[in-house]
């Protein structure tokens, strides 16, 4: 292994001279010192091997340095990187096609980005320019970017500043069966599941109508009937993996329409197969978006990003010029085409799909066994674990709590993210490519944490 700078050298150099918020602190009380990546693997800089369940933020879609991937990269890197889009090169139309034939109609027109909050951006503007309105409503808990706009559409404190965020935006209730005022253990019968099926007492979701009541009340409270755009991830991942009741999209979708605005399906982390069952999350809640965006597993840790939308809001777009000097460069493009390709070559949402329920369907019998283990949802390898003081009153388990569990199945050799509105979810988004053994092993470690925990206290 190459050792680089001394650890203590780039801590200073982590303090004095990066991002002060971010990089004060690390992710661990005793910070990864990351070296190497193969597939779900992370190296250390000591040579010390880490199973990765997070993939940078379910960024690493089908692997670290995933050879097919690597290999079509470096055969661009040899031939042209850069060219601006002014000129005609195969890569962008390759890909923009290629895409474009995995969405539905008319989902079909292409913009890439670098980022996803890049493509939200654009979705806000395309948005209220097709549509003239202004208001848009995302859920609380939401992330969808950090820019100076899209802040507005986040709602999740850590990530929101005392400035001038897009003016306009309003977070509506997110329907969170398990955290919110409705929904109950009804809610959570079957450890696997796909959109959760509250099906209460007449097979009608009563919690749903609830959430859908208050979106009607965020209606109420904004401009009359001119909503510009409902943003909404398939399953919220900052906010922890948060699925909502079956329905609730469709229902949604609907009414924002009625007031004139169009759908914004986020799929940041959603997308590329990762929900399992479908390769979009929106396709799992049967609607079809508006706006569709994209970025992270896109290029499996390369910046890019997309949104794609219909030739109809496009054209609305279309008045003046709008550039972007790197989105859909040569490189980008063939990196992200790769990554379509992979996908495609090695079963990689059948893979999320088998390996995805398991690991849900093992780790229920954990939720039933401990009382700190409130909830396990998620579809696919998008996987979210409640944690609470205990099952009665699901208040979430503080953070010193959840800090020692997950520095403790770090010790063990395995990477996990933390999420929701109180850092009281564990979050579960490998690399696509994990096996049944890979999740056996994460299984044993994930519960010894918790026996640790609960022997010390
Ligand atoms: N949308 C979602 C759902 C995200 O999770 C993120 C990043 N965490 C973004 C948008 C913003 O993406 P980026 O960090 O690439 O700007």
């Amino acid at each position: 292994f190459i050792q680089g700078p001394p650890k203590e050298r780039l801590m200073e150099i982590r303090r004095q001279n990066c991002n002060p918020v971010t990089m004060k602190i690390t992710y661990y009380k005793k910070p990864l010192f990351a070296h190497q990546g193969f597939m779900q693997w992370i190296w250390d800089v000591d040579g010390r091997r880490y199973l990765d369940l997070f993939a940078g933020v379910a960024t690493v879609s089908v692997g670290h340095c995933n050879p097919k991937v690597t290999a079509a990269t470096a055969e661009q890197l040899k031939t042209l990187w850069h060219t601006t889009n002014i000129y005609v090169h195969p890569t962008l139309h390759e890909y923009c096609e290629k895409l474009t034939s995995l969405l539905p109609d008319p989902l079909k027109v292409v913009y890439l980005t670098n980022s996803g909050s890049e493509a939200n951006d654009l979705a806000m503007l395309m948005a209220r320019l097709h549509t003239g309105n202004f208001d848009i409503i995302t859920f609380r808990g939401s992330y969808h970017g950090g820019t100076q706009q899209t802040m507005g559409l986040t709602s999740n404190s850590p990530y929101k500043y005392p400035a001038a965020t897009s003016s306009g935006c309003t977070n509506t209730m997110c329907p969170d069966v398990f955290r919110g005022p409705w929904g109950g253990s009804h809610c959570r019968d079957s450890p696997v599941q796909t959109i959760r099926d509250c099906s209460c007492a007449q097979g009608q979701c009563m919690a749903n109508e609830k959430y859908i009541g208050q979106l009607k009340e965020t209606f109420a409270t904004s401009v009359p009937s001119r909503i510009a755009a409902f943003f909404g991830e398939p399953i919220q991942g900052m906010g922890g993996a948060v699925q909502y009741p079956k329905n609730y999209f469709k229902e949604a979708y609907k009414l924002v329409r009625e007031r004139g605005g169009v759908c914004v399906a986020d799929e940041v982390q959603t997308g590329f197969g990762r929900t399992g069952t479908h390769f979009w999350g929106f396709q799992g809640h049967e609607v079809l978006p508006d706006i569709v965006t994209m970025a992270k597993g896109i290029g499996n840790g390369f910046p890019i990003g997309a949104v794609v939308t219909t030739p109809e809001i496009a054209a609305a777009f279309a008045k003046a010029y709008h550039f972007n000097t790197f989105g859909g460069s040569p490189l980008a493009c063939a990196v992200a085409s790769s990554v379509l390709d992979t996908i495609k070559e090695d079963g990689i949402q059948q893979n999320c799909l088998t390996v995805g329920t398991y690991l849900m369907t093992e780790m229920a019998k954990l939720r039933d066994k401990y009382e700190i283990i409130g909830d396990v949802r998620g579809k696919g390898l998008q996987i979210g674990v409640e944690m609470v003081t205990d099952k009665a009153s699901r208040d979430p388990l503080p953070p010193e709590a959840m800090g020692e569990i997950f520095e403790d199945v770090k010790d063990m050799g395995v990477l996990i993210g933390k999420g929701g509105l109180y850092g009281q979810a564990f979050r579960i988004q490998p690399p696509m490519c994990i096996t049944k053994q890979d999740v056996d092993f994460f299984l044993a470690v994930f519960n010894k944490a918790i026996q640790n925990y609960l022997n010390r206290h």
